[in-house]
């Protein structure tokens, strides 16, 4: 791959690290405040304690994701500066530029994705 071409996924990654980690940063400050409520309202039995922890749930599954794409995110970027950028980590052939313009961060091809 050209170092252009390189430059370009860098700054989507880096683009999209920092949004990533925004997200991440808010999903934290809602899980705080999630569980705070969750024991004040335990402390007072009411019935919406099943409501919360449902919110409670979905956001700690969101920010698993989040956190997980963060990584390879940053994985990605890393390999930048190592050079093997867009290649697969499993059998080591170019990955699609297809598949890099849709998920940059990919570490593998198509083909070990679904193998
Ligand atoms: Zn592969």
């Amino acid at each position: 791959m050209r170092k252009a071409e390189m430059k370009g996924y860098e700054s989507r990654l880096l683009e999209l690290s920092e949004r990533l980690r925004a997200t991440v940063d808010d999903l934290d400050d809602e899980i705080v405040g999630e569980r705070a409520s969750q024991g004040d309202l335990a402390h007072f039995g009411t019935h919406n304690a099943d409501h919360d922890t449902e919110f409670l749930e979905v956001d700690e599954a969101a920010e698993r994701n989040e956190v997980a794409m963060l990584n390879a995110v940053e994985a990605a970027l890393a390999r930048i500066g190592k050079g093997t950028f867009g290649v697969c980590e499993e059998c080591g052939k170019p990955i699609a530029r297809e598949r890099l313009d849709a998920v940059p961060y990919a570490a593998r091809c198509t083909a070990c994705e679904q193998g």
